[in-house]
């Protein structure tokens, strides 16, 4: 399993800065959330970790060999003209798996609509479901919980937990959600805001990362 190494100096876009110091490490088995203000660069930096940007000072390294990304964007980027089966399928999702998750997720039914007619809740929880079913080496999830409604955020979670149990691979999860990134994380690193420098990089006590703490 890979471990991930970020040491960013700084990142601009259009020559302004957008990212300032931010070093850190994910391990191999860890979910570690990013959370910061809107705007500070949260979004930039999954880029740059996803190596869909390599225009920085600094650097993002793997241990081994890079690994197969599951990636969730903070817009879900789908195939509108394919149906939501095969959204999972084209990213290369085994048929079985792709049915069991459409199935956790509730999308079972929307299996063979055109991924163009799901409401913006549905998209968000296929984005999530193709991110978990396509055997990802590492997950980087950009507030994949965004925008879901109360009961929905709830399975979401439960099936992020269910998948980390089966396949602890390294994790970052950007959120601006403090409770969430409590509740699913195992480190939390808290950026300022931008352009974001790292503040804190704090664990998460055990007991802490349960729907209780969500309900507190
Ligand atoms: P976050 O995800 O934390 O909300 P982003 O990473 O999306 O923040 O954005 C960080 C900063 O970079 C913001 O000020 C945003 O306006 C700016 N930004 C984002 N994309 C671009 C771009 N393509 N060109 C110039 N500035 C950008
Ligand atoms: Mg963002």
């Amino acid at each position: 399993m890979s471990r991930l190494t970020v040491d960013i100096r700084e990142k601009r876009l259009a020559g302004r800065l957008v990212l300032g110091a931010v070093a850190f490490t994910v391990e191999a088995h860890e979910v570690v959330a990013l959370v910061g203000p809107s705007g500070c660069g949260k979004s930039t930096l999954l880029r740059l970790v996803a190596g869909l940007d390599r225009d920085l000072t600094g650097t993002v390294r793997w241990s081994g060999a890079a690994p197969r990304l599951g990636m969730v964007f903070q817009q879900p980027r789908l195939l509108p003209w394919r149906t939501v089966r095969q959204n999972l399928t084209i990213a290369g999702a085994g048929l079985e798996e792709g049915d069991r998750l459409l199935d956790r997720m509730g999308l079972a039914d929307k299996a063979d609509v055109w991924a163009s007619q799901l409401s913006l809740g549905m998209a968000r929880r296929l984005a999530l479901a193709r991110a978990l079913a396509v055997d990802a080496q590492a997950l980087l999830l950009d507030e994949p919980l965004a925008s879901l409604d109360e009961g929905n955020q709830r399975l979401a979670r439960v099936i992020l937990r269910e998948y980390w149990l089966r396949r602890p691979v390294p994790t970052l999860l950007v959120t601006h959600d403090l409770a969430e990134a409590v509740a699913l994380a195992h480190r939390v690193l808290v950026l300022s805001p931008g352009p974001a420098r790292l503040l804190f990089d704090h664990p998460v006590p055990d007991g802490a990362r349960t729907d209780a703490a969500l309900a507190a």
